[in-house]
């Protein structure tokens, strides 16, 4: 393994016709590959899926637009047994962390931000008792409300495991909280066709990243406008090299490094 894709969803239907072709093609690459849940039935996949193959690892989490979502709650699970069933999975030894959990500002009505909060916190227990990593998803409201902010100050109060804020797309501020507070960011194939991440890039300390895919969304160049894969993740390293001025092949030993660390994998 060279580099590891830490967060991507081949588990989800878009890959039903050739999931095993798209890992094939990850691992002839050398990429490494954790797939994360969005909810209970995404999680187990996830599961499955990282119990089939070599350097595959699995995230165990319900998304926090999914906490209200009409399918959850016709699935016939309480929110109660939605996180029974979350702390049983939590245990499995190919689950490497919790998530993606978090807050997400921008796709709800404020009126689901409490249900949000006391989800996350029920993840932030189960990765505590589980004593694995938090994978975090945060995204900031239209209207300027800072959820990084707030996902920090819950984290602070009460995780005890080491969180990533995953697809990070706040401002270099937040990065820094982060970083202060003792957690990770980690970059998408966006850095390959926007200049908007750069300044994070250069500012942020090499051995505070993380790369991923989340495929099946934003494919990098040059795969744009096609589905994403795990093993475009190569496309990630690449730029972070090329943004900071600095040797292809440390940049991708250091990222390795660190999710091993992280995930202790
Ligand atoms: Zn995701």
């Amino acid at each position: 393994m060279q580099y590891i894709d830490i967060h991507g969803h081949i588990n989800f239907p878009e890959y039903d016709k050739d999931r095993e072709e798209v890992i094939k093609r990850a691992q002839d690459a050398g990429v490494g590959i954790i797939t994360v849940g969005t909810d209970i039935t995404t999680s187990k996949s996830a599961i499955e899926l990282a119990e089939k193959h070599e350097n595959m690892w699995a995230i165990v989490g319900i998304h926090p637009t999914e906490i209200k979502a009409p399918e959850n709650r016709a699935s016939g699970f309480s929110q109660e047994d939605v996180f029974q069933e979350l702390r049983r999975l939590a245990l499995h030894p190919k689950v490497v962390a919790i998530g993606e959990c978090g807050l997400d500002y921008f796709h709800c009505k404020s009126s689901d931000i409490p249900a949000q909060v006391e989800a996350f916190e029920k993840h932030i227990a189960i990765a505590n008792e589980a004593g694995k990593p938090l994978m975090l998803h945060v995204r900031s409201g239209k209207s300027g409300a800072n959820a990084y902010a707030d996902a920090l100050a819950i984290i602070k109060e009460s995780a005890k495991v080491p969180f990533d804020f995953h697809f990070f797309a706040g401002s270099k501020d937040d990065m820094e909280a982060i970083f202060a507070a003792g957690g990770t960011v980690s970059f998408t194939g966006v850095l390959t066709f926007t200049k908007d991440y750069d300044a994070l890039i250069k500012a942020a300390p090499l051995e505070k990243i993380m790369t991923e895919t989340d495929c099946p969304f934003v494919s990098p160049v040059p795969h744009r406008g096609k589905r994403n894969e795990p093993a475009y993740v190569i496309e990630v390293v690449k730029a972070i090299a090329r943004i900071r001025g600095e040797d292809e092949e440390k940049v991708r030993e250091i990222l390795l490094q660190n999710a091993r660390r992280f995930f202790s994998i």
